[in-house]
């Protein structure tokens, strides 16, 4: 039998706060223990109206919730400013972070991971949790290989506060690997309208789409004389991260260092 894993969710009244109560509920050795939340500071959950009946106080303050409560692992669901200083605070208190918040700069990863080294804590902060679009990143690596122009197209809802999203800035940063910096598209091109050709990485272009009906979808299409490749994910359900965070759980607690992206979970 697994051992029962503690844990507080930052965000338990978001979009994607409330996929994760559901799967510590349907699992048997989860067990919520508290909640980081923006307001309600002092209730219970249970108490709250169209929640889940979780035994588990809510704190406003990160320190006070890490200090109070006994919890093994942080699944934070919030946004960039919040999330930092919340993954922040669990490492101090030797609480594994399980980050889904996206939207974090490369300092704040960087002290992220600095703080889990001098806390000997494990910490997993991954753009994005699910299986198919992981593969989707690891396909789009082997295909720059042999295809080195390509843009990127993601698709999210439009409550999104980061662009481009974080799961792009992962699929780019693989492709960097493999493919030689180079302009795209015609040498003398012009953009009569600022922002036509999306972002610019190395000569490699992403657009990004924040419209309602979306969840998350991105294609990586990549073209070379005659022909075109396009790989596409499309998370038409939040419940589609959830085995990706389940397994993100069970692995951080035989961690002790900092994971960026679940594949380097999944090798
Ligand atoms: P959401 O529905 O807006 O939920 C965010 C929640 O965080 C809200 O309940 C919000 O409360 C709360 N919050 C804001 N500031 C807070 C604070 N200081 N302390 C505690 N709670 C706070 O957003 P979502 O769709 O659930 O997404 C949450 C995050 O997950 C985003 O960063 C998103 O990009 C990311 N995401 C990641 C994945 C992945 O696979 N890694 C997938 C989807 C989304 P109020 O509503 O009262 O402000």
């Amino acid at each position: 039998m697994n051992k029962t894993i503690n844990m507080i969710v930052a965000g338990p009244r978001g979009k994607m706060g409330r996929e994760a109560l559901a799967l510590i509920e349907r699992t048997e050795h989860f067990r919520l223990v508290g909640c980081i939340d923006r307001k309600n500071d002092g209730m219970n959950l249970r108490d709250l109206e169209g929640m889940p009946a979780f035994d588990a106080p809510i704190f406003t303050d990160a320190t006070e919730a890490f200090d109070q409560v006994n919890a093994d692992v942080l699944i934070e669901l919030t946004n960039p400013h919040a999330g930092y200083h919340h993954a922040k605070q669990a490492l101090i208190h030797h609480v594994r972070p399980v980050v889904g918040t996206s939207g974090f700069s490369t300092d704040q990863l960087q002290e992220l991971e600095e703080l889990s080294a001098s806390n000997a804590t494990g910490i997993v902060i991954a753009p994005n949790f699910a299986i198919g679009a992981i593969l989707m990143m690891r396909f789009a690596k082997e295909a720059a290989k042999y295809f080195p122009d390509v843009e990127i197209i993601e698709k999210h809802h439009d409550n999104k506060l980061d662009a481009p999203s974080g799961t792009a800035v992962k699929t780019a940063q693989l492709i960097q690997e493999v493919r030689e910096k180079h302009k795209q598209g015609h040498p003398d091109e012009i953009e009569t309208i600022e922002g036509a050709r999306g972002a610019d990485v190395d000569g490699m272009k992403i657009h990004s789409m924040r419209l309602p009906g979306f969840i998350a979808q991105q294609e990586v299409v990549f073209g070379m004389s005659g022909q075109t490749l396009t790989i596409n994910h499309n998370s038409a359900d939040r419940a589609s991260f959830m085995s990706g965070v389940e397994f993100a759980v069970n692995e951080v607690m035989n961690r002790e260092d900092f994971v960026y992206g679940l594949e380097n979970l999944m090798e």
